[in-house]
């Protein structure tokens, strides 16, 4: 199977409140209409809600798509074209819906296939936006990916010294890793922990030559993880109180249009 990252390396990203940096200016929440046109559901018309905004123009950001790729040069230039890129997504149709950025404040909903929305869900006054934070990006160490792939995977593999290390990075009980159920890591780039696996998703812009209907055509190059966020706190998408640790909504790019297909998934 083709490689799944997009971006290298990966970061842990987590919301704070204290402190404003000045650059890169990543953040989390805040009101989609304020900053994108076209930022509206189309099957319940309600605003999306703006999970993160990335600064492209952050240094760290090191490669996009491995390396065997022919076109990574441009594919690089052409990613940065516009500086902020918004992560969006409708829980209250749990869709699957694929849109583009199209100049710096607007989108554009290329594809969507959603359910009725539900009256009654996620919960009752359902916010049209979070709270704005900052969103801090911190590059995670390659021991501590490996040690995080293994305590999500593989019980017990892990010795002592490696469970208190991964917990002090976790910020978490070593029992929490011990028993097999790490705290989720919210994550821009590398190689995520996915709910349900790995799979094969495809492009969904009938634009894009990589469009195909069949997420399992093999002729056509996969979409790449680029984002995988978890309900919590500070970002109750699925509930009021944000403790439903096993929902995602991973966030997939198509390395030619860079279209961003954002689907839900649990375990
Ligand atoms: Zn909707
Ligand atoms: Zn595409």
């Amino acid at each position: 199977m083709s490689p799944t990252w997009f971006l290298k390396p990966g970061f842990r990203a987590r919301p704070v409140r204290e402190t404003r940096p000045a650059a890169p200016l990543h953040t989390q929440g805040g009101l989609a209409s304020d900053h994108f046109r076209g930022a509206t559901c189309t099957t319940c018309e309600h605003p999306l809600l703006l999970i993160w905004t990335l600064d492209r123009e952050d240094p760290r950001f090191e490669r996009i798509v491995a390396r065997s790729h022919r076109r990574q040069a441009t594919d690089f230039a052409r990613w940065k074209r516009h500086r902020f890129l918004p992560l969006l997504y409708c829980w209250r149709c749990a869709t699957d819906m694929t849109y583009r950025l199209v100049s710096q404040n607007r989108i554009e909903v290329l594809d969507q296939r959603s359910g009725e929305p539900s009256e009654d869900f996620p919960y009752a006054n359902y916010p049209d936006g979070f709270e704005e934070h900052a969103l801090e990006l911190e590059p995670i160490p390659e021991d501590m990916r490996a040690s995080y792939d293994l305590a999500c995977n593989q019980e017990g593999w892990l010795d002592d010294e490696q469970t208190t290390r991964l917990a002090e990075w976790l910020d978490c009980d070593p029992q929490r890793i011990a028993s097999g159920f790490p705290p989720p890591v919210l994550q821009v780039g590398g190689i995520p922990q996915l709910a349900q696996g790995k799979e094969t998703l495809q492009c969904k812009n009938p634009k894009c030559e990589h469009h195909t209907e069949d997420d399992m055509d093999w002729s056509k190059p996969f979409l790449r993880v680029f984002a995988v966020v978890h309900d919590h706190e500070e970002l109750p998408m699925v509930h009021d109180d944000g403790t439903t640790m096993t929902v995602q909504v991973v966030f997939w790019t198509c390395i030619d249009c860079h279209s961003i297909r954002a689907v839900n998934r649990c375990d």
